[in-house]
């Protein structure tokens, strides 16, 4: 960290300095420009962590990342306006706004799989709504983790936003203990979120958390089989299933379950060829503690396709699996690697109770033609965020706020709701002087009725 401290960042915030469209808008600028310019870094790292292709980098951390800062630019003198509300009976003739207001010095921490625009969105919304910013990128993408601070250092003054590298479980609480931040957007695991939520707890900071957990991914038996299994797989693979957003497992319904297996096994093929550790399309696991954690489970059930794994090289190949264990862990943990179990569901009661084990997920899929099975089941269960007949694209809709519910997080963010997550909403009454009847005042005797007339 540079000698300038979260005091001299505060003191920059409550100057006015970023308060100005100007300012904002410059600095949306500068970052759009910074992340041109490093195009190919950005690759670099993203290879070097994750073995990421550039075309999947752009699809899904660069290209996000623009396409937010554009639509951030394009709309910010817009979502900067006060709102004009209408005024209730008893104050008229006052006037009512409400005025979207940067929440001050906020704290980013992001996570390692997709360690650039996970960590960087946020930031978007976090200066278009005013805001000074520090950063805490994942220890765990380390090429990326530093580009990102190379990028910031030479973009922003250290007032403005700062990156703080480090071990988290060390890091985080030494910040948060020492200084109370005016916003907390964390994205990670559940268990690490609940600390966060407990450490700002103490001081009273607003949080948002985008966490995890088990995203159920239905196939009815009407469903188109062809679309489902190219869409299933590659939500699933795409950088090895290291994704919050990707299902988790498939719940297929009995009849048309072994056709949907030929289905995927076949578009996996087509995707990543017969020995996917040597295709460029396809990632590698983050380390060896969560290459460890996954082939654990290769152990838990049958595996149907895949299972090749190289601890060497990092490497687990997609793999599908059927006829888990009872009480295993690829049942209750959140997998986020590429390995797929598949059950069969007899009808949608049964369906329910196996997603109901692992209730709230953070993402829900279903694969369905009909329009009535559709609607019974967006409202069959709570979830943060879907998709009917596909799976993980909903997170690329900037129009969409992207978040959980329960154990899966609380706000969304994205687009104009990051601009809402770190505003908000001064709310003032502007009263004219020339109008102030004498029964808004003692004495109040003998107005009741009056009262009871223009309050209710
Ligand atoms: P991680 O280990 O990189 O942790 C995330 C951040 O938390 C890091 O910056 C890390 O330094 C910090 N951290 C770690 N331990 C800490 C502690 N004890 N106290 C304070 N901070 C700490 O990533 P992870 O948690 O392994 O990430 C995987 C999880 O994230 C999965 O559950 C996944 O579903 C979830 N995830 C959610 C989203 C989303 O948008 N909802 C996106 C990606 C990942």
């Amino acid at each position: 960290m540079s000698h300038t401290t979260f005091a001299d960042m505060r003191s920059f915030f409550e100057k006015g300095s970023t308060h100005a469209f100007s300012f904002r808008k410059e600095q949306l600028r500068l970052f759009r420009q910074v992340v041109l310019e490093h195009e190919q870094a950005i690759y670099d790292a993203l290879y070097a962590d994750l073995k990421k292709s550039p075309e999947e980098v752009w699809a899904t951390e660069t290209g996000l990342l623009l396409q937010e800062i554009n639509y951030a630019l394009k709309h910010l003198r817009k979502w900067m306006q006060p709102q004009k509300v209408r005024t209730n009976l008893l104050n008229l003739p006052s006037r009512s706004r409400i005025y979207p207001s940067a929440k001050g010095v906020v704290l980013i921490i992001g996570t390692w799989n997709f360690p650039l625009q996970l960590l960087l969105i946020p930031v978007v919304g976090a200066i278009a709504a005013g805001n000074c910013v520090v950063l805490k990128p994942s220890e765990h993408a380390p090429a990326t983790a530093s580009l990102i601070e190379e990028m910031m250092k030479k973009t922003f003054p250290a007032e403005f936003l700062q990156v703080v590298q480090g071990d988290g479980a060390a890091v985080i609480p030494d910040m948060l203990n020492s200084y109370r931040f005016d916003h907390i957007f964390y994205t990670g695991s559940t268990a690490v979120g609940k600390a966060i939520y407990q450490m700002a707890a103490k001081t009273l900071t607003p949080v948002t958390l985008e966490l995890g957990g088990k995203d159920p991914c239905v196939v009815e038996a009407d469903a188109n089989l062809k679309v489902a299994a190219r869409r299933i797989g590659i939500g699933k693979f795409s950088n090895a299933g290291q994704m919050c957003v990707s299902p988790d497992y498939v719940l297929v319904h009995e009849t048309v379950k072994e056709l949907f297996l030929q289905e995927l096994k076949s578009c996996i093929r087509k995707f990543y060829g017969d020995d996917a550790s040597v295709n460029d399309n396809y990632g590698k696991i983050i380390n060896s503690r969560q290459f460890d954690r996954l082939t654990a489970y290769l152990s838990q059930g049958k595996i149907v396709y895949g299972g090749q794994h190289d601890r060497e090289r990092l490497y687990i190949a997609p793999t599908i699996m059927e006829d888990i264990t009872p009480g295993a862990g690829l049942l209750q943990e959140e997998i986020f690697g590429p390995i797929l179990p598949v059950f069969a569901f007899k009808n949608r009661e049964e369906a329910l109770r196996m997603i109901e084990r692992n209730s709230h997920p953070l993402s829900f899929y279903l694969f369905t033609r009909n329009p009535q099975t559709q609607k019974e089941w967006m409202t069959s269960l709570p979830f943060g965020n879907g998709c009917i007949n596909n799976t993980a694209w909903q997170f690329t809709n900037h129009n969409l706020p992207f978040g959980g519910i329960g154990t899966s997080g609380m706000g969304g963010y994205h687009g104009k709701h990051s601009f809402e997550v770190f505003t908000y909403k001064k709310a003032v009454m502007k009263t004219p002087t020339w109008f102030d009847p004498a029964i808004k005042y003692p004495p109040f005797q003998g107005k009741l009725k009056l009262f009871k007339r223009i309050i209710r």
